[in-house]
Protein backbone atom coordinates (compact mmCIF):
# COMPACT_ATOMS: atom_id res chain seq x y z
CA UNK A 1 0.00 0.00 0.00
CA UNK A 2 2.59 2.51 1.23
CA UNK A 3 5.00 1.46 -1.92
CA UNK A 4 1.60 2.55 -4.60
CA UNK A 5 1.11 5.51 -2.79
CA UNK A 6 4.81 6.56 -3.38
CA UNK A 7 4.78 5.45 -6.49
CA UNK A 8 1.34 7.27 -7.37
CA UNK A 9 2.89 10.61 -5.90
CA UNK A 10 6.32 9.79 -8.24
CA UNK A 11 4.29 9.68 -10.94
CA UNK A 12 2.22 12.62 -10.45
CA UNK A 13 5.36 15.03 -9.45
CA UNK A 14 6.96 13.70 -12.88
CA UNK A 15 4.00 14.51 -14.98
CA UNK A 16 3.78 18.53 -13.50
CA UNK A 17 7.45 18.78 -14.19
CA UNK A 18 7.48 17.62 -17.71
CA UNK A 19 4.32 19.65 -17.95
CA UNK A 20 6.16 22.79 -16.65
CA UNK A 21 9.05 21.87 -18.37
CA UNK A 22 6.85 22.32 -21.92
CA UNK A 23 5.55 25.35 -21.62
CA UNK A 24 8.46 26.73 -20.12
CA UNK A 25 10.52 25.25 -23.26
CA UNK A 26 7.87 26.72 -25.32
CA UNK A 27 7.30 29.97 -23.67
CA UNK A 28 11.43 30.15 -24.53
CA UNK A 29 11.23 29.71 -28.11
CA UNK A 30 7.98 31.55 -28.82
CA UNK A 31 8.24 34.99 -30.59
CA UNK A 32 7.08 38.24 -28.87
CA UNK A 33 6.65 41.89 -30.02
CA UNK A 34 5.59 44.09 -27.90
CA UNK A 35 5.46 47.75 -27.70
CA UNK A 36 3.19 48.46 -24.46
CA UNK A 37 5.79 51.07 -22.93
CA UNK A 38 6.95 54.31 -22.87
CA UNK A 39 7.27 55.58 -26.28
CA UNK A 40 6.54 51.88 -27.78
CA UNK A 41 4.74 51.70 -31.22
CA UNK A 42 3.87 48.82 -33.27
CA UNK A 43 0.86 46.42 -33.97
CA UNK A 44 1.78 43.22 -34.59
CA UNK A 45 0.24 41.36 -37.58
CA UNK A 46 1.74 38.15 -37.84
CA UNK A 47 4.97 36.50 -36.13
CA UNK A 48 4.20 32.83 -35.49
CA UNK A 49 7.06 32.51 -38.59
CA UNK A 50 10.59 34.18 -37.65
CA UNK A 51 11.25 34.62 -41.19
CA UNK A 52 7.68 35.96 -42.36
CA UNK A 53 6.61 38.51 -38.98
CA UNK A 54 4.07 41.36 -40.43
CA UNK A 55 4.39 44.61 -38.18
CA UNK A 56 1.95 48.12 -39.01
CA UNK A 57 2.85 51.15 -37.46
CA UNK A 58 0.02 53.14 -35.48
CA UNK A 59 -0.79 56.95 -36.10
CA UNK A 60 -0.54 59.17 -34.16
CA UNK A 61 -3.95 59.92 -32.27
CA UNK A 62 -6.35 61.51 -33.96
CA UNK A 63 -4.06 61.67 -37.13
CA UNK A 64 -2.97 59.41 -39.94
CA UNK A 65 0.13 60.73 -39.22
CA UNK A 66 3.02 57.73 -38.79
CA UNK A 67 6.38 57.04 -39.38
CA UNK A 68 7.87 56.58 -35.59
CA UNK A 69 8.35 52.41 -34.27
CA UNK A 70 9.65 51.18 -31.46
CA UNK A 71 9.04 47.47 -30.28
CA UNK A 72 10.39 44.88 -28.29
CA UNK A 73 11.42 41.57 -30.20
CA UNK A 74 11.60 38.46 -27.81
CA UNK A 75 12.20 34.57 -28.36
CA UNK A 76 14.45 34.99 -31.74
CA UNK A 77 18.08 34.43 -30.15
CA UNK A 78 19.69 33.04 -32.78
CA UNK A 79 16.80 32.45 -34.82
CA UNK A 80 16.79 34.84 -38.56
CA UNK A 81 14.31 37.02 -38.45
CA UNK A 82 12.71 38.93 -40.97
CA UNK A 83 10.38 41.71 -39.89
CA UNK A 84 8.42 43.19 -42.99
CA UNK A 85 6.42 46.90 -41.71
CA UNK A 86 3.42 46.25 -44.31
CA UNK A 87 2.07 50.30 -44.04
CA UNK A 88 5.08 51.78 -44.59
CA UNK A 89 4.08 53.34 -47.35
CA UNK A 90 1.68 55.01 -45.98
CA UNK A 91 4.47 57.12 -44.07
CA UNK A 92 4.44 60.70 -43.63
CA UNK A 93 7.75 60.55 -45.25
CA UNK A 94 8.18 57.56 -47.40
CA UNK A 95 11.06 59.14 -48.67
CA UNK A 96 12.60 58.73 -45.36
CA UNK A 97 12.80 54.62 -46.12
CA UNK A 98 15.36 55.54 -48.85
CA UNK A 99 18.83 54.57 -47.58
CA UNK A 100 17.86 53.90 -44.10
CA UNK A 101 18.58 51.49 -41.62
CA UNK A 102 16.81 51.44 -38.36
CA UNK A 103 18.25 50.84 -34.91
CA UNK A 104 18.22 47.75 -32.43
CA UNK A 105 19.59 47.72 -28.49
CA UNK A 106 20.08 44.51 -26.34
CA UNK A 107 20.71 46.88 -23.22
CA UNK A 108 18.46 50.12 -24.54
CA UNK A 109 21.90 52.15 -24.28
CA UNK A 110 23.93 50.99 -27.01
CA UNK A 111 21.84 51.26 -30.20
CA UNK A 112 23.30 49.81 -33.96
CA UNK A 113 22.11 49.76 -37.39
CA UNK A 114 20.62 46.94 -38.70
CA UNK A 115 19.88 45.72 -42.23
CA UNK A 116 16.71 47.37 -43.80
CA UNK A 117 15.25 47.50 -47.31
CA UNK A 118 12.45 49.51 -48.70
CA UNK A 119 10.68 48.14 -51.72
CA UNK A 120 7.07 48.87 -53.09
CA UNK A 121 5.75 50.47 -49.63
CA UNK A 122 7.14 47.48 -47.80
CA UNK A 123 9.55 48.32 -45.23
CA UNK A 124 11.75 44.96 -44.32
CA UNK A 125 14.59 44.94 -41.74
CA UNK A 126 16.60 41.81 -40.87
CA UNK A 127 18.71 40.49 -37.81
CA UNK A 128 19.26 37.22 -36.14
CA UNK A 129 19.46 38.46 -32.27
CA UNK A 130 22.31 37.48 -30.23
CA UNK A 131 19.84 37.59 -27.04
CA UNK A 132 16.42 36.31 -26.60
CA UNK A 133 15.31 39.90 -26.12
CA UNK A 134 16.30 42.70 -29.06
CA UNK A 135 14.56 46.14 -29.25
CA UNK A 136 13.85 47.94 -32.40
CA UNK A 137 13.11 51.34 -33.31
CA UNK A 138 13.61 54.06 -36.07
CA UNK A 139 16.07 56.33 -34.05
CA UNK A 140 17.20 55.42 -30.49
CA UNK A 141 14.11 56.29 -28.12
CA UNK A 142 14.34 58.76 -25.70
CA UNK A 143 11.83 57.89 -22.89
CA UNK A 144 9.95 60.06 -20.64
CA UNK A 145 11.79 58.42 -17.78
CA UNK A 146 15.07 59.37 -19.10
CA UNK A 147 13.71 63.00 -19.67
CA UNK A 148 13.00 62.99 -15.70
CA UNK A 149 16.50 61.72 -15.37
CA UNK A 150 17.71 64.61 -16.67
CA UNK A 151 15.50 67.40 -15.34
CA UNK A 152 16.36 65.95 -12.23
CA UNK A 153 19.85 65.81 -12.60
CA UNK A 154 20.04 69.56 -14.07
CA UNK A 155 18.36 70.73 -10.76
CA UNK A 156 21.30 68.97 -8.94
CA UNK A 157 23.27 71.72 -10.34
CA UNK A 158 23.39 75.37 -8.46
CA UNK A 159 23.44 76.79 -12.21
CA UNK A 160 20.20 75.08 -12.62
CA UNK A 161 17.15 75.86 -11.38
CA UNK A 162 13.41 73.56 -12.86
CA UNK A 163 10.30 75.18 -12.74
CA UNK A 164 6.94 73.42 -14.41
CA UNK A 165 4.62 75.33 -16.96
CA UNK A 166 2.42 73.71 -17.18
CA UNK A 167 0.39 70.04 -17.68
CA UNK A 168 -0.27 68.79 -20.95
CA UNK A 169 -3.64 66.93 -22.02
CA UNK A 170 -2.52 64.06 -20.91
CA UNK A 171 -1.57 65.31 -17.42
CA UNK A 172 2.35 65.49 -17.37
CA UNK A 173 4.36 68.25 -16.38
CA UNK A 174 5.85 70.84 -18.84
CA UNK A 175 9.58 71.61 -17.57
CA UNK A 176 11.52 74.43 -17.67
CA UNK A 177 15.19 74.10 -17.06
CA UNK A 178 16.80 78.26 -16.18
CA UNK A 179 20.03 78.15 -16.46
CA UNK A 180 22.06 80.93 -15.17
CA UNK A 181 21.44 84.01 -12.86
CA UNK A 182 18.54 86.59 -14.18
CA UNK A 183 19.44 90.27 -14.37
CA UNK A 184 19.02 93.30 -15.65
CA UNK A 185 21.86 93.33 -18.72
CA UNK A 186 21.19 89.39 -19.03
CA UNK A 187 20.02 88.51 -22.63
CA UNK A 188 17.09 85.80 -22.72
CA UNK A 189 18.30 82.33 -24.91
CA UNK A 190 15.93 80.18 -25.26
CA UNK A 191 16.51 76.38 -26.41
CA UNK A 192 13.23 74.08 -26.84
CA UNK A 193 13.27 70.62 -28.40
CA UNK A 194 10.95 67.55 -29.55
CA UNK A 195 8.25 69.59 -30.16
CA UNK A 196 7.68 66.82 -32.58
CA UNK A 197 8.18 63.84 -30.44
CA UNK A 198 9.54 61.12 -32.53
CA UNK A 199 12.86 62.87 -33.38
CA UNK A 200 14.50 61.52 -30.46
CA UNK A 201 17.97 63.33 -31.43
CA UNK A 202 16.68 66.40 -30.14
CA UNK A 203 16.63 65.48 -26.52
CA UNK A 204 19.83 63.48 -26.84
CA UNK A 205 20.94 67.30 -28.11
CA UNK A 206 19.76 68.76 -24.86
CA UNK A 207 21.65 66.31 -23.17
CA UNK A 208 24.97 67.20 -24.77
CA UNK A 209 23.70 71.13 -24.71
CA UNK A 210 22.75 71.24 -20.82
CA UNK A 211 25.94 68.80 -19.33
CA UNK A 212 28.38 71.32 -20.95
CA UNK A 213 26.55 74.33 -19.85
CA UNK A 214 26.00 72.87 -16.06
CA UNK A 215 30.11 72.13 -16.15
CA UNK A 216 31.49 74.43 -13.56
CA UNK A 217 35.32 73.89 -15.62
CA UNK A 218 34.21 74.85 -19.12
CA UNK A 219 35.39 78.48 -19.16
CA UNK A 220 32.85 78.88 -22.04
CA UNK A 221 29.73 78.29 -20.53
CA UNK A 222 30.85 80.28 -17.81
CA UNK A 223 31.12 83.60 -20.04
CA UNK A 224 27.96 82.39 -22.00
CA UNK A 225 26.30 82.28 -18.49
CA UNK A 226 27.68 85.61 -17.63
CA UNK A 227 26.27 87.25 -20.34
CA UNK A 228 22.50 85.32 -20.78
CA UNK A 229 20.16 83.23 -18.69
CA UNK A 230 19.48 79.94 -20.88
CA UNK A 231 15.64 79.24 -20.94
CA UNK A 232 15.74 75.44 -21.92
CA UNK A 233 12.52 73.30 -22.64
CA UNK A 234 14.38 69.55 -23.31
CA UNK A 235 10.52 68.22 -24.48
CA UNK A 236 8.52 70.15 -26.02
CA UNK A 237 6.03 67.26 -26.16
CA UNK A 238 5.97 65.03 -23.30
CA UNK A 239 2.57 63.18 -24.61
CA UNK A 240 3.81 62.83 -28.05
CA UNK A 241 7.11 61.00 -26.44
CA UNK A 242 5.27 58.50 -24.13
CA UNK A 243 2.89 57.83 -26.86
CA UNK A 244 4.73 56.99 -29.49
CA UNK A 245 4.12 59.69 -31.85
CA UNK A 246 6.15 60.94 -34.72
CA UNK A 247 4.79 64.64 -34.65
CA UNK A 248 1.49 65.34 -32.84
CA UNK A 249 0.48 66.07 -29.71
CA UNK A 250 -2.51 64.11 -27.73
CA UNK A 251 -4.69 65.99 -29.43
CA UNK A 252 -3.73 65.57 -32.59
CA UNK A 253 -1.78 68.84 -33.13
CA UNK A 254 1.07 69.40 -34.30
CA UNK A 255 2.60 71.94 -32.36
CA UNK A 256 5.18 73.63 -34.61
CA UNK A 257 2.24 74.84 -36.36
CA UNK A 258 0.65 76.18 -33.73
CA UNK A 259 2.46 79.33 -32.46
CA UNK A 260 0.30 82.10 -33.80
CA UNK A 261 -2.82 81.49 -31.79
CA UNK A 262 -2.26 78.36 -29.23
CA UNK A 263 -5.32 77.38 -27.28
CA UNK A 264 -4.71 75.69 -24.33
CA UNK A 265 -7.41 73.04 -25.00
CA UNK A 266 -5.57 72.22 -27.63
CA UNK A 267 -1.82 72.86 -27.18
CA UNK A 268 -1.20 73.45 -23.59
CA UNK A 269 2.62 72.94 -24.77
CA UNK A 270 2.79 76.11 -26.95
CA UNK A 271 0.73 78.36 -24.82
CA UNK A 272 2.67 78.14 -21.83
CA UNK A 273 5.89 78.24 -23.11
CA UNK A 274 5.03 81.13 -25.27
CA UNK A 275 3.21 82.90 -22.17
CA UNK A 276 6.98 82.34 -20.48
CA UNK A 277 8.53 83.91 -23.31
CA UNK A 278 6.40 87.25 -23.64
CA UNK A 279 7.83 87.37 -19.66
CA UNK A 280 11.27 87.19 -19.98
CA UNK A 281 11.43 88.45 -23.74
CA UNK A 282 13.43 86.61 -26.13
CA UNK A 283 17.17 87.88 -27.76
CA UNK A 284 18.15 84.47 -28.92
CA UNK A 285 15.84 81.06 -29.81
CA UNK A 286 16.64 77.68 -31.28
CA UNK A 287 14.18 75.41 -31.92
CA UNK A 288 16.01 71.52 -32.14
CA UNK A 289 14.27 68.73 -34.48
CA UNK A 290 15.56 66.03 -36.58
CA UNK A 291 14.56 65.28 -40.52
CA UNK A 292 13.61 62.19 -41.85
CA UNK A 293 14.78 62.76 -45.65
CA UNK A 294 17.98 64.21 -45.89
CA UNK A 295 21.28 62.65 -44.34
CA UNK A 296 22.66 66.18 -42.77
CA UNK A 297 22.54 68.03 -40.00
CA UNK A 298 21.33 72.07 -40.93
CA UNK A 299 19.82 75.03 -39.99
CA UNK A 300 16.90 76.71 -41.01
CA UNK A 301 16.52 80.88 -40.58
CA UNK A 302 13.47 82.90 -40.63
CA UNK A 303 13.94 84.47 -44.50
CA UNK A 304 10.45 84.33 -44.82
CA UNK A 305 9.27 86.45 -41.95
CA UNK A 306 8.26 90.33 -42.78
CA UNK A 307 10.65 92.18 -41.33
CA UNK A 308 14.08 89.74 -41.93
CA UNK A 309 17.11 92.15 -42.17
CA UNK A 310 20.56 92.44 -43.07
CA UNK A 311 21.53 91.92 -40.06
CA UNK A 312 20.03 88.76 -38.71
CA UNK A 313 20.38 87.69 -42.51
CA UNK A 314 24.87 88.36 -41.70
CA UNK A 315 24.45 86.78 -38.28
CA UNK A 316 22.56 83.60 -39.58
CA UNK A 317 25.81 82.74 -42.57
CA UNK A 318 28.23 83.65 -39.72
CA UNK A 319 26.50 81.29 -37.43
CA UNK A 320 26.43 78.65 -39.92
CA UNK A 321 30.05 79.09 -41.13
CA UNK A 322 31.11 79.03 -37.44
CA UNK A 323 29.18 75.65 -36.18
CA UNK A 324 30.60 74.29 -39.14
CA UNK A 325 34.57 75.34 -38.49
CA UNK A 326 33.76 73.86 -34.73
CA UNK A 327 31.96 70.95 -35.97
CA UNK A 328 32.50 69.11 -39.52
CA UNK A 329 29.17 66.35 -38.53
CA UNK A 330 27.33 70.49 -39.06
CA UNK A 331 27.23 71.71 -43.13
CA UNK A 332 26.45 74.31 -44.48
CA UNK A 333 25.30 72.98 -48.23
CA UNK A 334 22.19 71.14 -48.00
CA UNK A 335 18.59 72.38 -46.31
CA UNK A 336 15.10 73.32 -47.51
CA UNK A 337 14.58 75.81 -49.55
CA UNK A 338 13.50 79.24 -48.20
CA UNK A 339 10.32 81.50 -48.89
CA UNK A 340 10.78 84.95 -50.00
CA UNK A 341 10.81 87.69 -47.30
CA UNK A 342 6.74 87.94 -46.22
CA UNK A 343 5.66 84.31 -47.35
CA UNK A 344 7.38 82.50 -44.25
CA UNK A 345 4.38 80.40 -42.47
CA UNK A 346 4.16 82.64 -39.21
CA UNK A 347 2.75 79.67 -37.30
CA UNK A 348 6.07 77.82 -37.31
CA UNK A 349 7.95 78.73 -33.66
CA UNK A 350 11.18 80.24 -35.40
CA UNK A 351 9.02 82.87 -37.65
CA UNK A 352 7.14 83.51 -34.80
CA UNK A 353 9.47 84.19 -31.70
CA UNK A 354 12.00 86.02 -34.78
CA UNK A 355 9.06 88.31 -35.95
CA UNK A 356 7.30 89.34 -31.97
CA UNK A 357 10.35 89.28 -30.39
CA UNK A 358 12.38 91.16 -33.52
CA UNK A 359 15.45 88.69 -32.43
CA UNK A 360 17.27 86.07 -33.76
CA UNK A 361 16.09 82.31 -34.18
CA UNK A 362 16.42 79.33 -35.81
CA UNK A 363 15.79 75.62 -36.12
CA UNK A 364 17.96 73.00 -36.04
CA UNK A 365 17.36 69.47 -38.22
CA UNK A 366 19.81 66.68 -37.16
CA UNK A 367 19.48 63.46 -39.56
CA UNK A 368 17.49 60.07 -39.20
CA UNK A 369 19.49 58.39 -41.58
CA UNK A 370 23.38 59.29 -41.00
CA UNK A 371 25.51 62.39 -41.64
CA UNK A 372 26.41 61.79 -45.08
CA UNK A 373 29.66 63.93 -45.06
CA UNK A 374 30.77 61.96 -42.09
CA UNK A 375 29.14 58.60 -42.02
CA UNK A 376 29.47 55.72 -39.39
CA UNK A 377 28.58 52.45 -40.86
CA UNK A 378 27.60 50.91 -37.21
CA UNK A 379 26.00 53.53 -35.74
CA UNK A 380 24.71 56.25 -38.50
CA UNK A 381 24.03 59.47 -37.02
CA UNK A 382 23.67 58.38 -33.02
CA UNK A 383 22.89 59.59 -29.35
CA UNK A 384 26.35 60.80 -28.97
CA UNK A 385 26.62 62.31 -32.24
CA UNK A 386 23.34 64.29 -31.33
CA UNK A 387 25.04 65.27 -27.60
CA UNK A 388 28.01 66.55 -29.60
CA UNK A 389 26.37 68.76 -31.86
CA UNK A 390 24.49 70.04 -28.87
CA UNK A 391 27.54 70.58 -26.81
CA UNK A 392 29.25 72.12 -29.48
CA UNK A 393 26.77 74.96 -30.61
CA UNK A 394 27.93 76.99 -27.24
CA UNK A 395 31.52 77.55 -29.20
CA UNK A 396 29.09 78.99 -31.96
CA UNK A 397 27.69 81.15 -29.15
CA UNK A 398 30.68 82.44 -27.52
CA UNK A 399 32.19 83.65 -30.36
CA UNK A 400 29.29 85.35 -31.44
CA UNK A 401 27.23 86.45 -28.68
CA UNK A 402 28.46 90.04 -29.08
CA UNK A 403 26.27 90.37 -32.17
CA UNK A 404 23.08 88.45 -30.57
CA UNK A 405 21.70 91.57 -28.96
CA UNK A 406 18.93 92.68 -26.03
CA UNK A 407 16.39 94.15 -27.39
ZN1 LIG B 1 10.49 68.36 -36.51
Amino acid sequence: MLFLEWWNCRYRLNRLWLRSYGLWFKGKNMIRISSNFDGGNIDCDQCDDPAEIRLRILPDAKTDILQWFYFRLSGAEGRACCMSIVNAGAASYPKGWEGYRAVASYDRENWFRIDTEYLDGLLTLQMTPEQNSVYIAFFAPYSMERHADLIARAQRSPRASVSVLGQTLDGQDMDLLTIGEEGPGKKAFWFIARQHPGEAMAEYWMEGFIARLLDAADQVSQELLDAAVFYVVPNMNPDGSRRGHLRSNAGGANLNREWQAPEMDRCPEVYVVREKMHQTGVDFCLDVHGDETLPYNFLIGTQGIPGWDTRRDMLLTDFKRTWQLVNPDFQTVHGYPMPPKGKGNPALCGNYVAETFDCFAMTLEMPFKDAADTPDNITGWSPERSRRLGASVLDVLYKLEDRITVN
